[in-house]
């Protein structure tokens, strides 16, 4: 049972990868959550892990945030939700370059129909999950939150971007909603229990997932996009932070906007541990603590990819409180487990 007293909060995306780790984070400090999410990458079956782990079923809306009637009619049967989460898009570069209608199409139009529905209902506090990809290619590493922003690599990312301009617009005007942006970097790993962790129903993208894929024979092999790059060993470098880490970083960002009458408009924090990891190092993490040998290829760079990035998070740290404590053989780990446990090859306790 939700607690009926807690502050209500919408999480949208709720059962993909992030947004169903949020909502574990977000129960467990006393929050009562909903959700949307239209299952175009995910499905339900996220909803029994969650109710595990934490003893909460959670109702989640079967809502395509593109349909604003639909959408408007979630805030009028829940006049009490006091914060929103808005994780839900699309969210593969590869796929963004192929199709950039369907990212543009669902990704802005998404976010206004949820704040034409935030508007109209009077609830106030927005999280929007941003990208690191709104830097494009980095002239500075780590990335603070005023690096400047670059050409965008992917209509993926200019979807973020986008999704950051209209946020900042809006909030130079009187509108009573207050937003914070959480640009990502590199999410990964998996629940601990191993009861949740990421499986899209689209074709898996992220290193991570391609990596335990690999290794359980959903795949062949995996290719590692570029040796080539100016980088330690060739290949790209990225801040692989623990979903767990991330969700919590959530839950900060709400308390912080309920415990922060005058926040800067659409204020930035970057979530990244602030270490870059190199694609091949992180292959070798995996191979350590899975003792299993990867089967990777060497192929051509990937269209999109940006060769280099890793934050600074000194404000989220010390503005939000938060504080990451997963390390990359923890990330590794926790995704081994979860995709194993898929294959029903690992039993949780
Ligand atoms: P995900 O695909 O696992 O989850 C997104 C969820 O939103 C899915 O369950 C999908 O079904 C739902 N959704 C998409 N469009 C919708 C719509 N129009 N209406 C209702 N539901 C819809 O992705 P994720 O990895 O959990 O990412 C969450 C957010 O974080 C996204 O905005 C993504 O762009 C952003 N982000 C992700 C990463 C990453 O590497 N995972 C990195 C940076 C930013």
């Amino acid at each position: 049972m939700q607690n009926q007293n807690a502050k209500k909060i919408l999480v949208t995306g709720a059962c993909g990868y992030i947004g169903s780790h949020t909502v574990v984070d977000l129960i467990n400090n006393g929050y009562e959550v909903i959700g949307i999410d239209n299952f175009v990458n995910s499905d339900d079956s996220c909803l029994n892990g969650i109710e595990e782990i934490t003893g909460v079923r959670v109702k989640n809306y079967e809502v395509d945030l593109c349909d604003l009637a639909s959408t408007k009619a979630v805030f009028e049967q829940n006049q009490d939700i006091v914060g929103v989460i808005h994780f839900a898009a699309l969210k593969s570069v590869p796929e963004s370059v192929l199709q950039p209608l369907s990212y543009y199409h669902n990704n802005t139009e998404s976010l206004i129909n949820l704040i034409e529905a935030m508007d109209c209902l009077n609830v106030r506090n927005l999280i929007f999950s941003s990208s690191c990809s709104v830097y494009g290619n980095a002239e500075e590493l780590p990335v603070t939150e005023s690096t400047p922003m670059k050409e965008a690599q992917s209509p993926y990312a200019r979807t973020k971007q986008i999704g950051e301009d209209l946020l900042r617009d809006l909030g130079q005007t009187d509108s009573k909603i207050r937003s914070i942006l959480l640009r990502y970097f590199n999410p990964a790993g998996a629940h601990p229990s191993g009861l949740i962790g990421e499986s899209p129903l689209n074709t898996a993208t992220s290193l991570v997932p391609v990596i335990t894929e690999t290794a359980i024979g959903k795949r062949e092999s995996m290719m590692v996009y570029g040796d080539d790059y100016i980088t330690r060993d060739g290949s790209c470098v990225r801040d692989f932070i623990h979903v767990m880490d991330l969700a919590n970083a959530h839950t900060k960002a709400l308390q912080y906007l309920f415990s922060n009458e005058e926040i800067p408009p659409a204020e930035i924090f970057n979530l990244g541990i602030g270490t870059g990891v190199t694609v091949l190092e992180a292959i070798h993490a995996f191979e350590e603590v899975s003792g299993q040998k990867l089967n990777y290829k060497i192929g051509p760079r990937r269209e999109g990819d940006v060769i280099a990035i890793y934050a600074n998070p000194a404000k989220a740290i010390s503005k939000l409180g938060w504080t990451p404590t997963f390390t990359i053989e923890e990330i590794m780990r926790s995704a081994w487990r979860w995709q194993m446990r898929t294959k029903g090859l690992y039993e949780s306790s």
